[in-house]
Parts: C-alpha cells; sequence; structure tokens
C-alpha cells in the first residue's frame, strides 16, 4: 500500500508533496480543515474552499478570533452547517485550551466540538503519524471486497473495523490511511472498479471470486420522508428584500433565510400559510414549488410573495436585502433556491 501510495498519491492541497513524507507530517490545523470540509462532501468542492480558508485564516488562532458570521459566510456552499459553527467552536477551544495546539490522541481530539471518531483517527494518523484506523466510505469498500465480507455494510461494520485495525501498520500510519482512501477513490472504485491496476488484487477475495462489483453490499434505504412548508418574500417599494436570521439551534442554525414558516410532515394546506406568515400581508403563492435534499428528507417549498408599502416595524434579526446584493449574505442553498424562484416567478 505504501509503495502504491508513494507512486499515486493524489496531490491535494492539504497533504504534502511526496519528498518530504517520510520525514515529516502535514500541518494539523489543514489536515482537520480538510477532514471536517469533506465530511459529506467531495474532493473537487472543497478544493477551493480550502484555499479560501487558509488563505483568509491561516493559522487556528486566526480562525478562532474570526467572527462566527464571516466563517458561515465562506462556508456558503458546503452545507450542513452544523459543521462550520462546531469549527469556529472548536478552533475556539483549541486556541483558547491548548495554546493553539491541536492535541495528538484520538481520545483528546475527539474531545473536541464536531470532531468524531473518524475524524480524530484520520488527524491522529495523517498529522502526528499515530497508528489510529481510519475508516471512511472508501476504507469500508476496500475492506469488505478485499475480504470478500458478503453481510450487509450496516451488519458488517464492527467486522470491518477489527479487520481494518488489524492491518494498520505502525510505519507510516497516516499515509497508510491515505493510500487506502485514495484506492478506493481511484481504483477500488465504487461501480467498475480497476482490479487490474490494484496493488492488492493478489490477495483480494471479491476479486478471485469475481464479486467485486457487488460488493459491499447494503441494506434497502427506507424511503426520505418530504417536509413541506412556506416560504415568505416581502419586497420594498424600492426592491428590496426581507432577510432575517434563523435560531441558532437546529437546521441551519444561525443562517440567513428568506423568511420561513415551520417544515411539517406530510402535506400542508395553503389555508395554513397566513399563520406560518413572519406578519400580516397580501401574500399571494407563487407558482410551482422550490425542492430541496437534505440528509435525513425532501423538502418542497411552497413561496407567498407580498408587495410592502413600507419596510417600518419588521422586527429584530430582519434586514433588507437588494437581490443584487444576496450574494452578502450566508445564504443556505435552499435559501438560494427560494430567492431565485421568488425572483423568477414575482
Ligand atoms: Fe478493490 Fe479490485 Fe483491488 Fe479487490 S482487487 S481491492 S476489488 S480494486
Amino acid at each position: 500500500m505504501l509503495d502504491w501510495y508513494d507512486a499515486h498519491a493524489r496531490s491535494l492541497p492539504w497533504r504534502l508533496g511526496p519528498s518530504p513524507r517520510r520525514r515529516r507530517y502535514p500541518d494539523p490545523y489543514r489536515v482537520w480543515l480538510s477532514e471536517i470540509m469533506l465530511q459529506q462532501t467531495t474532493v473537487a468542492t472543497v478544493i477551493p474552499y480550502f484555499a479560501a480558508f487558509t488563505k483568509r485564516w491561516p493559522d487556528v488562532g486566526a480562525l478562532a478570533k474570526a467572527p462566527l458570521d464571516d466563517v458561515l459566510h465562506a462556508w456558503q456552499g458546503l452545507g450542513y452547517y452544523a459543521r462550520a459553527r462546531n469549527l469556529h467552536r472548536c478552533a475556539k477551544t483549541v486556541s483558547a485550551e491548548h495554546a493553539g495546539k491541536f492535541p495528538e490522541s484520538t481520545d483528546g481530539l475527539e474531545a473536541l466540538p464536531g470532531i468524531g471518531p473518524y475524524t480524530a483517527a484520520a488527524i491522529a494518523a495523517i498529522a502526528f503519524g499515530r497508528p489510529a484506523t481510519v475508516v471512511d466510505g472508501n476504507v469500508e469498500r476496500v475492506i469488505a471486497r478485499l475480504f470478500g465480507i458478503t453481510e450487509t455494510l450496516d451488519k458488517a461494520k464492527g467486522q470491518i473495523r477489527s479487520l481494518a485495525a488489524a492491518l494498520t501498520p505502525d510505519d507510516r500510519p497516516g499515509d497508510y490511511a491515505q493510500g487506502l482512501m485514495d484506492l478506493g477513490a481511484l481504483v477500488c472504485r465504487p461501480r467498475k472498479p480497476a482490479c487490474g491496476g490494484c496493488p492488492l488484487s493478489a490477495s483480494c477475495v471479491a476479486f478471485e471470486k469475481g464479486l467485486a462489483d457487488e460488493l459491499p453490499r447494503r441494506a434497502a434505504k427506507p424511503a426520505r420522508p418530504v417536509r413541506r412548508g412556506f416560504a415568505y418574500w416581502a419586497v420594498r417599494p424600492d426592491g428590496a428584500v426581507l432577510l432575517r436570521k434563523r435560531p441558532a439551534k437546529g437546521l441551519l442554525g444561525g443562517m440567513m433565510e428568506v423568511p420561513s414558516g415551520v417544515w411539517r410532515d406530510g402535506e400542508i394546506a395553503l389555508s395554513t400559510a397566513d399563520a406560518d406568515a413572519p406578519f400580516a400581508a397580501d401574500w399571494r403563492v407563487l407558482p410551482g414549488t422550490v425542492g430541496h435534499v437534505f440528509t435525513h428528507f425532501r423538502l418542497e417549498v411552497t413561496v407567498l410573495a407580498a408587495r410592502l408599502e413600507d419596510g417600518d416595524g419588521i422586527g429584530d434579526g430582519a434586514v433588507w436585502c437588494r437581490p443584487e446584493r444576496l450574494g452578502d449574505h450566508a445564504l443556505p442553498t435552499v435559501m438560494k433556491k427560494i430567492a431565485a424562484h421568488a425572483l423568477a416567478n414575482m
């Protein structure tokens, strides 16, 4: 694996280049930042965000000093905003309680906000050379195929973990972990694995049995439930529209929104739209709906619009914004879709 990694490692901005790899470790701040960004997001999406963050906040102390709103704004488009809030909390904790240095052990890392067992193991191995076992989706797939595990992934997780732990070497565990991840991304791909170019093919059970494409097996997923709600596009005579901050806790907490009602399971009646509105106005239903998929549910939003005679007395935490300045605010993707829908249908 290490030979293969030395020859084929992906060149990524949070990694060291090949020549110094054996002698030193990458900056823990960059490893941590990349691992948090990579949760639920692809490498290609993360790269420009990583560049922007490290340019603006080159170390953990700089990030700790940044206002949360700036961090949320810079995070815009990466989704799962709880990660950005935890990222900021973690930077503050590392600065205030660890003198700006990340702990080296998995236990110490896991005690920090937003760092779970996987991320702790990845940082410990990659940034500190600790022999921690790093199991992400790519590694799960490689191990399941290598050992020919035919149980569904939900049942086989413990077994995969133990097998992965047994294989983790003391020598260059970080490079080994990244090697397995790269192998999963480049060779042992979810579909059509390139077994012909795989350094593990001689010992791979799935390859030997012709099962590579079928493994790992997954349990059937339950259908994603649908939630529905209303959003309210209020337009002032000068064309400015109303945005407000969502409560700090909960989904998209602390982000700006087009004022929205509660998202409810199942069908909702249009007759309930006035009860959810941020204030009484002549709300008009815009045609169509806005759809957005979250991890645990699909959201369908009906947008209502009203032209107001003035914008006085709208309430705390709300701002008026010219449509061309919407990009100045930390609007999550679903809110951008709602804004685009409203602008196209007014
Ligand atoms: Fe994956 Fe094929 Fe390599 Fe086995 S031989 S680990 S299935 S790429």
